[in-house]
């Protein structure tokens, strides 16, 4: 039982009681490690899911490729990176 309104469960405006869940307040987890991505720290998002800083900046090529559904050929001319040809 509550020690502040003496019910169980908490009567509305009971400071104990759980406030619902605002939309936009849940919580975002990043897709690849699950870290709870903080507000103001580095994060991103592709098709929904979040990504932190640290996995992005981790990610090998491959993965990244992946997320991104690119193709690694349009990535790296996208970025400038042109294949020499001997
Ligand atoms: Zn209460
Ligand atoms: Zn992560």
């Amino acid at each position: 039982m509550c020690e502040m309104c003496q019910k169980s469960p908490c009567i509305p405006g009971c400071p104990n009681r759980e406030r619902p869940k605002r939309p936009g307040e849940r919580r975002l987890r990043c897709r690849r490690c699950g870290g709870v991505l903080r507000k103001g720290s580095e994060a991103y998002e592709k098709n929904g899911n979040p990504y932190c800083g640290d996995c992005i900046a981790q990610m090998d090529l491959e993965s990244l490729l992946r997320i991104c559904e690119m193709e690694k050929e349009s990535l790296l001319k996208q970025i400038g990176l042109l294949p020499i040809r001997g």
